[in-house]
Order: structure tokens, then C-alpha cells, then sequence
């Protein structure tokens, strides 16, 4: 048997996602796109705006075609429809093992070391993670953000400097400093 390939080389996996932006919404992105293409076998009873589009949007029209029809019928019938959504609370549920995995592995310092130079976090999940944390290891967590905050910051001034002279330059730049502000977009990341 050999792991090689699928493995659980975990340490190599985050470096990865790293290039992608924040750790966990990388990960989250990635689990609710899976439920989306499982819903088709376990429909589902009500889902909140942020997720009815993005069952709408889905790039398998036959399986968003047959979830919206069952919807639609729901939403005729129920009373309470949209009040909960059952992906939100599959995302919430996924969104606390993500971050009791990081908190797990920056009990390790080669992790911690390589955390305060790479790693990629939006400001609601660093908060999360800052939230529970030891008190010793924060700045951890505070280092990463505030060295992103700090290049996005210097990116934005480019920006908004050359569109005030006429020019449009960095047009990315304003998108990740979304991202970095309220996670990544399509995610309903509560702060
Ligand atoms: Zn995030
Ligand atoms: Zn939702």
C-alpha cells in the first residue's frame, strides 16, 4: 500500500492551499461544492439566498433543474421556508473541524514557524482562530493577516492612485482584499 499519492502528507497539502488564499475557506469552497453535487441523492428541504443561487448557478443544469423543482414545491407548501438552510449549518459544522485541525497542528513548531510566514487566513477566520487559540500563540495567527493586510494595503493605494490619474492597473487587487475582509466570495462566512 503506498500513500504517496492521496496520502496524508497534510503539511504539503496547507502549502498548497496557501497560494489560494485563506486556509479554511479553501477548504470550505471545496465542501460545499461536494454537497451541492450530493444533493442530487439528499435533496434538500430550504436553503438560504447566498445558496438557492448557488444551486442555480450550478454548472450541472440537469441536477440544479431537478433540486429547484422540489424547492419550488417546498417553498409553496412551507410555512417557514428559507428560515434555515441546511447547507450553512454543514458548512458551519465543517468550518469547526477545519479550524480544530490548525489548532491541533500549531501545537507543533515546525507548524507554528511555518504558519507566521505562510499561511493564507481571511480576517473572520483568523479571528475565529485567535478566539481560540492559547494565549501564547496568537500572535501566530496575527502575523500571517497583518502581512497580508499590509501588501494588499500598499497594492490598493497603486490602485487607487493610477485610477484617480486616469489609468487602471491591479484590477485582482480589489477582489482579494474583498476576499481577505469577509472570505471568499459565494462562502457564507459569518463573523
Ligand atoms: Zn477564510
Ligand atoms: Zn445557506
Amino acid at each position: 500500500m503506498t500513500t504517496s499519492e492521496n496520502g496524508p502528507n497534510s503539511f504539503h497539502e496547507v502549502e498548497l492551499n496557501q497560494e489560494s488564499g485563506c486556509l479554511i475557506c479553501t477548504a470550505l469552497k471545496k465542501f460545499q461544492s461536494d454537497c451541492i453535487q450530493k444533493m442530487n441523492d439528499q435533496k434538500p428541504q430550504s436553503l438560504c439566498s447566498v445558496h438557492t443561487w448557488l444551486v442555480a448557478k450550478s454548472v450541472d443544469a440537469e441536477a440544479a433543474a431537478d433540486i429547484l423543482l422540489g424547492m419550488l414545491d417546498l417553498a409553496l407548501e412551507g410555512e417557514s421556508y428559507g428560515s434555515t438552510c441546511e447547507i450553512c449549518s454543514w458548512v458551519e459544522q465543517r468550518e469547526q473541524l477545519e479550524s480544530d485541525e490548525i489548532l491541533t497542528r500549531l501545537r507543533t513548531p515546525a507548524y507554528q514557524v511555518w504558519f507566521r510566514e505562510n499561511a493564507g487566513l481571511c480576517i473572520p477566520h483568523a479571528r475565529r482562530l485567535f478566539d481560540q487559540i492559547p494565549e501564547e500563540l496568537r500572535e501566530t495567527i496575527v502575523s500571517p493577516v497583518k502581512k497580508e493586510a499590509r501588501a494588499l494595503k500598499a497594492n490598493l493605494i497603486v490602485l487607487l492612485e493610477s485610477a484617480r490619474a486616469g489609468t487602471q492597473t491591479h484590477p485582482g487587487v480589489l477582489g482579494r482584499v474583498a476576499e481577505h475582509l469577509v472570505g471568499k466570495r459565494g462562502l457564507q462566512i459569518k463573523s
